[in-house]
């Protein structure tokens, strides 16, 4: 079972911890990166700088990071993606993620806004979120319209209590 989660930041993608229930892993692109940027290497210094920037990451490098980690023998009965792909572009670049359910989290934005305050990730000072936010707005959205048309899309209310939102998502698959 290949399954996505999308929806704006702050929408609770990471809070739903899916991996046991369904005992396939999650793989987080930002988990990823916020790895890769502890590393004194030179991608570890630039990856730092661009994520705490708001900025995304170039989508070759990206794209080469997930391809690798999706192979790995854990994910042999599949996985569920939390942060790629965030554009089409991403989709072009790995086009055999096959994924059999995409989830949409849907929250206002002024939640979004407000739960990423409260959260206080390094990355999230008011200006990156921003910034985070209108990105995925622009880009990231587009990509609802893609997977609806695929018939695999399923809206989710993402303001609901954590464990409501879990039956949800397992009812439907
Ligand atoms: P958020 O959803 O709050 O932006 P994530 O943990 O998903 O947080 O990602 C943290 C950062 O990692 C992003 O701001 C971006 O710089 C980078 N990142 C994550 N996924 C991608 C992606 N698919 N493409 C490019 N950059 C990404």
């Amino acid at each position: 079972m290949k399954i996505l989660l999308i929806g704006p930041q702050g929408s609770g993608k990471s809070t739903q911890v899916l991996e046991q229930n369904l005992q396939i892993p999650y793989i987080s692109t930002g988990d990823i990166f916020r790895q890769i940027a502890q590393q004194n290497s030179e991608e570890g210094k630039k990856i730092k700088q661009t994520t705490e920037s708001g900025k995304l990451v170039d989508d070759q490098t990206t794209a080469r990071l997930l391809e690798k980690r999706v192979k790995k023998s854990d994910c042999q009965n599949g996985f569920i993606l939390d942060g790629y792909p965030r554009n089409l572009e991403q989709v072009k670049l790995i086009p055999d993620l096959n994924f059999d359910k995409v989830f949409f989290l849907k929250i206002p934005k002024e939640v979004a806004l407000d739960r990423l305050l409260k959260r206080g990730r390094n990355d999230d000072t008011e200006k990156s979120i921003t910034k985070r936010l209108a990105l995925y707005y622009q880009q990231t959205e587009a990509l609802l319209d893609y997977y609806k048309n695929q018939g695999i899309l399923a809206e989710i209310d993402g303001r609901g209590e954590i464990q409501s939102i879990q039956d949800e998502i397992k009812k439907s698959l």
